[in-house]
């Protein structure tokens, strides 16, 4: 029989509204999997690890990251999207190119890690710094060694186009590491979006990825970019399909936000990033009105933390602020407020659906791989616990985070981080960061 571990007595948010929440009961993972969630479980021969100062429940799921970013962290947080002292200026265009496929690798693995501690256990890494076809083993080694579940989504390195080479590099990738499904990582393109590339080359890096079998992940309704309507010319070609995740979205029309909707595509919020760089008034309501939840992400360390506390509080924050504005200004039909057990779910089983895995994470059901976290109930910014979904949203961080499991393997336990050696990391990510910025020429934000 497989390895057993019984998480025993802890309050349990299985987030299956099948299997409903608990404030007493126990989460039984069996080899990589979820084997049953209930009070009192039989478990013989199990290893018990008492839960009851935890909520036990899913892993938070990051639908959209730029992980080599991760030596690059908080490097342009008083520096907008657009212009020319821009993050796209700045980190795109200057410090991107420099990159050496072991600077992808270690921006990656800071960032990995970290999403780790944060109680992250799937991420989407959105990594358009694939300038050679090394940066992808790199990247992938990277992501391997973290035992994060991840789909690695290769991006077209921004500053190179056109590169003859990398339809053959897709492939190749495709081929190398992608041809088994019974694996942590899945394959994603992220394609580089009708807004800032010709038609042609939008359209044909889809077909490349339907050809191979990726997920389309795409950033569309970006800033001034974002008004174009290229959306809508790839919607009325026919391009749109439900094995796409739109990013932002935040300057679209409402026929293109309908259309993403019509075709069953999923839809990644960065709701942060979209407020403090300029990308547009996060659309979160326009997407409920047609009903379709986001999901959540990071997108950029450069700029905003790496949790998703911060993003829910973000989501839910926004959207009530611009309800009860309404509701104070006397208007009526004013749209339901979120409660804090939707957002629970935007940052859980909507991101398993966006990327791909909703029948393989994002909820604690039997026959799940057992993505599961634990969050201490017992420090001094939570307890006494009245009611866990909203302690959880509006009273955490990740100092709560007490263990993380992908797939039933410990990747952090009683508040550390295993199978890593976090001084050898600190000391590698300074000389990356060293090199990459003195290299570009970039000079560092005066204090
Ligand atoms: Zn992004």
């Amino acid at each position: 029989m497989a390895d057993r571990t019984l998480l025993k007595n802890g309050i349990v948010l299985s987030l299956d509204k099948k299997i409903g929440n608990f404030m007493k009961a126990d989460v039984l993972i069996e080899g990589s999997q979820i084997a049953a969630v209930g009070p009192n479980l039989e478990a013989e021969g199990a290893e018990v690890i008492d839960a009851s100062k935890m909520i036990v429940m899913p892993g938070f799921i990051d639908t959209h990251r730029h992980v080599w970013e991760g030596i690059l962290r908080n490097i342009g947080t008083d520096v907008p999207l657009e212009g020319d002292a821009s993050y796209l200026a700045f980190i795109l265009n200057t410090l991107a190119p420099v990159y050496r496929p072991e600077d992808a690798y270690v921006g990656d693995l800071v960032g990995l890690y970290g999403a780790i501690d944060a109680g992250i256990t799937t991420i989407l890494d959105w990594s358009h710094i694939q300038a050679t076809r090394e940066h992808a083993d790199a990247v992938i080694r990277a992501l391997q060694e973290s035992g994060l579940r991840a789909v690695f989504a290769y991006g077209y390195p921004w500053w190179k186009y056109p590169d003859e080479n990398q339809d053959n590099w897709i492939r190749d990738v495709a081929k190398q590491y992608f041809s088994s499904k019974d694996q942590l990582l899945t394959f994603g393109l992220a394609s580089p979006g009708p807004e800032f590339i010709p038609f042609e080359f939008a359209e044909s890096q889809w077909k490349l990825a339907r050809e191979v079998g990726a997920h389309i992940t795409v950033h569309v309704g970006v800033g001034t970019a974002g008004k174009l309507g290229k959306l809508g010319e790839m919607g009325r070609a026919g391009l749109l399909k439900d094995d796409t995740t739109y990013i932002h979205c935040t300057t679209l029309s409402d026929d293109e936000i309908q259309m993403i909707v019509d075709t069953g595509g999923t839809f990644s919020l960065a709701s942060p990033v979209e407020m403090m760089m300029g990308h547009g008034m996060p659309p979160t309501q326009r997407f409920l009105d047609r009903g379709l939840r986001p999901s959540l992400s990071v997108d950029v360390e450069t700029n905003v933390p790496n949790d998703m506390f911060t993003q829910m509080r973000s989501v839910i924050s926004l959207q009530h602020a611009i309800l009860f504005d309404k509701k104070l200004a006397g208007e009526d039909n004013v749209p339901a407020l979120l409660t804090t057990r939707d957002l629970l779910e935007f940052a859980t089983i909507e991101g398993a659906r966006a990327n791909g895995l909703e029948d393989v994470t994002g909820s604690l059901t039997p026959g799940k791989q057992a993505d599961v976290i634990m969050l201490r109930i017992d420090k001094p910014n939570i307890f006494p616990i009245n009611d866990p979904i909203g302690a959880v949203v509006w009273g955490m961080d990740t100092s709560n985070v007490d263990s993380v499991f992908v797939a039933g393997k410990a990747l952090k336990r009683n508040g550390l981080l295993l199978n890593v050696d976090l001084n050898r990391l600190e000391k590698m990510a300074y000389e990356s960061r060293d090199y990459v910025v003195s290299k570009s020429g970039f000079k560092l934000p005066a204090i």
